[in-house]
């Protein structure tokens, strides 16, 4: 089973570099995509007992649901964004994509809970069976998954349950 539970002591500061935010209610500054916020201090944020007194309450909303670690120790073991170049470009990729991917685990372990007939627990199968990498996995497989549709099978699920769980 995948886990999905976010562990920053084995990630290497991912969210706090890959994604952008806006100055807002929820960030204290703009911050484009790909560069470190700075209040980034070395691997761990310096300010995170303190966030929402400091304007950052949206860092500690935010979880990658254990995407962040994944990447960093399965994917890219001795490598970091900090080398630059094309290697951070493929690390942000990757975490984009396998953030999508426990997303969609999250949603399809919460799905199995519901009362599915045999036809609708059949397809939570075959989909949830697609989102499991094989044992050498790399960016190209995390790829060609979004490129398969996959994000758009699973929304094409969920609304279907609709009317399965409703009746
Ligand atoms: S404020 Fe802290 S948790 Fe938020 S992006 Fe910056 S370093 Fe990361």
């Amino acid at each position: 089973m995948v886990d999905l539970t976010a562990d920053c002591s084995r990630c290497d500061a991912l969210c706090c570099v890959a994604m952008a935010f806006d100055e807002g209610e929820m960030f204290g500054f703009d911050k484009p995509a790909g560069t470190p916020c700075r209040h980034l201090k070395g691997k761990r944020c310096g300010i995170y007992e303190t966030l929402e007194d400091e304007s950052f309450a949206g860092c500690r909303q935010y979880d990658c649901l254990g995407a962040g670690q994944r990447v960093v120790q399965e994917m890219f073991q001795g490598q970091s964004w900090r080398d630059g170049g094309d290697i951070s470009t493929d690390i942000f990729e990757a975490f984009r994509i396998m953030r999508l991917i426990h997303q969609w685990l999250e949603l399809m372990e919460a799905a199995a809970d519901l009362p599915l007939n045999s036809a609708k627990e059949a397809e939570l199968e075959t989909l949830y069976a697609r989102l499991q990498l094989p044992d050498d996995y790399d960016l190209d497989t995390l790829i060609a998954l979004e490129r398969s549709g996959i994000g758009r099978d699973v929304q094409v699920y969920f609304r279907s349950l609709a009317e399965v769980v409703g009746r």
